[in-house]
């Protein structure tokens, strides 16, 4: 139990907000957490769970005393949150936000930002379908990577921050803004837009062969609507926010369906089973690396 920073205040107290106030007071890395949402509803859930010390409707008031402050909304809204909070900042305070996209994020706090705050970018690789505070749990975070984009702030005020991700139960690694959209691009966005696409596809199916298809749906289509329940707003603004790189991995995906496409209208099995053959070594390198 080491308190890492004083104060520290959550904007935004969903899934992952939740966590993050669950997580520090688990590693007692704070001596005070103050959570704040716009959403009243959200007030009276996180009062009721008592996830923080304390609770303010307004953001300013949450930020103003803070040595951390969390913004963990989803990140078509982290630029104006950032203008809002920005002047109302303790000096030498450290900004973080948990975004699913970087560059985006860096270019809207970017006109809000104050030389005297530490501004340090991070995503977190954890989270679930489900939302909102009552969907927190305090391992969220346990072994799973929490990108951090040092960008240029202090290496000690890097290494600060660092150990209280730590103390969260995670494994920090640093990349820049560029590439941690390009990874995020292939490793969770297209993968959830293929989610939405297969079962967009079921809904639109005829009455009879819809209600089938949700009567057997073994594991395959199961665990894509596990990922396409996932929370629209976050994820429109995830879309909309990494366009560039998804795009591109779209367009590198529509690629190889081509080619399996054609290697099924041919009969080329031994295609298939080479591909499948590679996929399923990447399966058990992830089981090694104890990411599954
Ligand atoms: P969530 O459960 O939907 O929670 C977001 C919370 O932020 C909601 O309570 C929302 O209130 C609130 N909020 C939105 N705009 C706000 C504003 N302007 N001021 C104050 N509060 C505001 O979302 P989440 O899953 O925790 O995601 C939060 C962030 O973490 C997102 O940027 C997301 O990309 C990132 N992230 C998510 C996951 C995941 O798997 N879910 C994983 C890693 C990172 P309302 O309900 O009223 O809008």
């Amino acid at each position: 139990m080491t308190v890492i920073y004083d104060k520290v205040a959550v904007i935004g107290m969903g899934l992952i907000g939740a966590s993050i106030a669950l997580a520090a007071r688990r590693g007692g890395l704070a001596t005070t957490i103050i959570g704040s949402d716009q959403s009243p509803e959200v007030a009276t859930a996180v009062a009721r769970l008592q996830l923080v010390d304390s609770f303010e409707a307004d953001a300013v008031h949450a930020v103003a005393d803070a040595d951390l402050v969390i913004l963990a909304v989803p990140v078509g809204a982290v630029g104006k949150i950032a203008e809002q909070i920005v002047p109302h900042m303790k000096s030498g305070a450290v900004l973080t936000d948990t975004g699913s996209t970087k560059r985006s994020v860096v270019r809207d706090v970017a006109p809000h930002l104050r030389d005297d705050i530490i501004w340090l970018p991070s995503h977190p690789l954890a989270g679930t379908e489900h939302s909102g505070p009552g969907a927190g749990f305090e391992s969220l975070f346990d072994e799973r990577y929490w990108i951090i984009l040092p960008l240029d702030a202090d290496e000690a005020d890097i290494v600060r921050f660092e150990s209280f991700i730590t103390g969260l139960g995670s494994v920090t690694e640093r990349m820049s803004p560029d590439y941690h959209d390009k990874v995020l691009a292939l490793t969770s966005h297209l993968p959830h837009l293929i989610a939405y696409t297969i079962v967009g596809t079921a809904v639109d199916l005829e009455t009879q062969l819809k209600n089938d298809v949700i009567r057997f749906s073994a594991s395959g289509f199961r665990d894509f609507t596990r990922i396409a329940a996932s929370d629209p707003v976050m994820w429109r603004d995830v879309f909309l926010n990494n366009d560039t790189a998804v795009l591109e991995m779209l367009q590198r995906f529509s690629e190889d369906l081509s080619y399996l496409q054609r290697a099924i209208r041919w009969q080329e099995g031994d295609k298939l089973e080479a591909l499948f053959s590679r996929t399923r070594e990447i399966r058990r390198s992830i089981i090694d690396a104890g990411q599954d």
